[in-house]
């Protein structure tokens, strides 16, 4: 079926994010998988494009344009080339609704124009060694004196976490009110007691940095309180979690399109037994399984994200593209994988990287579990 989410504009953005990561990344990426980190210098070339902070005004460098159909154009073009290193849709995806929606003028001025630049690379800090799923149980704590807090905790599993600098940390600042007790404070790079542990091994996605963070008494000016008042982080995260997710979404079905795309070539032209392994029912048949469902997938998340340019996107029907899409995507990798043969499990193999890098969709931004969680309470049982 015709897809008719994008207009001319979009299709022109598109060709200059697919030119840009041609030179600036598809080169560099298995170096970066080495290295465990893409260079910050990335950032900046892909700021002077003009690929981050659409939504930003045009005083503070922005274009000033919400519309969330820009944001999916790089994502798919990112996960088209397989780069997983970029922790572009976090800085554009998820951190942007924080720092346009959350901040006032001064922090506008502060940190509005690095963020657009690449020069500012942001992250967000929720999980904890004991806490993921469940966000009150975090333990990071900001105490105010004068016009500071004194933040003391922990966060783990953080994206961009060697690279950012600016980091949103989640912290109780009254421990006693439960979900509204919870302010979202922003770290700077450099802020005393604030120092950075391992970048840690994962699975997949080798070359984005992935880390401990640690708060010893970092004092954190009540300048860097996100929003008007003390209280609100919970309602402020639940608020812009549907976006997080998605733009996890939109990964996934871009990562499942392309592997079931090269899958289709490679069936196309591997033999067994005389004729390619294409001609066999049982290819065609997880073939025309998976096609359906990626295209059925496909129609679902652009309405969502239709639905988020329109302000409408729900908390669950965001929840039911997360899980669906991302469990879709480790099935369709999963399969292409064993279409693949034993060369399925090499890693010049694309199939073989989209397989380790793809486990992790399911578990950030919200496990399955907890999708499945949101959306059956919304039955009011
Ligand atoms: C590569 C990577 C990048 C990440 N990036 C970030 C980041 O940038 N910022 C950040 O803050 N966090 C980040 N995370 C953390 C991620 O969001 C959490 O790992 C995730 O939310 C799950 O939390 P947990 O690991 O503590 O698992 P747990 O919450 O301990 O869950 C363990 C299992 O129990 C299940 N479970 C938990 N509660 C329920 C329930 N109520 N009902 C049914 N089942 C349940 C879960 O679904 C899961 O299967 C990242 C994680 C990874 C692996």
């Amino acid at each position: 079926m015709q897809r008719d989410l994008f207009e001319e504009e979009h299709v022109l953005f598109r060709e200059t994010v697919r030119e840009f990561l041609a030179r600036e990344v598809v080169p560099h990426h298995d170096r970066w998988e080495k290295d465990g980190i893409v260079p910050r210098e990335v950032w900046k070339r892909a700021g002077e494009i003009g690929m981050f902070g659409f939504g930003v005004p045009e005083e503070y460098g922005g274009a000033g344009i919400t519309d969330f159909r820009y944001n999916t154009v790089i994502v798919e073009e990112v996960m088209r080339i397989g780069a997983t290193g970029l922790g572009f849709s976090l800085h554009n995806d998820v951190m942007a609704p924080y720092f346009v929606g959350l901040t006032d003028d001064g922090q506008k001025a502060r940190w509005l124009p690095g963020f657009v630049s690449g020069e500012l690379i942001t992250a967000v800090a929720m999980t904890e060694p004991g806490a993921g799923s469940d966000l009150q149980g975090i333990r990071t704590t900001a105490v105010r004196e004068g016009d500071h807090y004194v933040l003391n905790g922990q966060k783990t599993f953080i994206t961009n976490g060697v690279n950012s600098d600016l980091v949103v940390v989640v912290a109780k600042t009254d421990p006693e009110a439960g979900a509204r007790g919870i302010s979202l404070l922003v770290v700077e790079r450099g802020m005393e007691g604030f120092s950075r542990g391992r970048n840690l091994e994962k699975i997949g996605m080798h070359a984005q940095d992935t880390a401990e963070l640690f708060f010893d008494n970092v004092r954190v000016p009540v300048a860097n309180l996100l929003g008007a008042q003390e209280g609100q982080g919970f309602f402020q995260l639940m608020a812009n979690l549907p976006q997080e997710r998605l733009s996890i979404a939109v990964m996934a079905v871009a990562v499942a399109e392309t592997v079931l795309r090269t899958t289709i070539e490679y069936c196309g032209s591997r033999k067994a037994f005389g004729r390619s392994i294409g001609a066999f029912q049982n290819t065609r048949f997880v073939l025309a399984e998976l096609d359906t469902e990626v295209e059925i997938a496909r129609h679902y998340v652009d309405k969502c994200i239709l639905a988020l340019n329109a302000g409408e996107l729900s908390a669950v029907d965001a929840a039911k593209a997360k899980w669906w899409t991302t469990e879709l995507q480790t099935k369709v990798v999963d399969r292409c994988l064993q279409l693949h043969g034993g060369y399925g499990y090499m890693m010049e193999y694309p199939v073989a990287k989209a397989w380790i890098d793809s486990r992790v969709q399911t578990i950030y931004g919200g496990t399955t579990e907890i999708m499945k969680e949101i959306i059956g309470r919304s039955f009011g049982f």
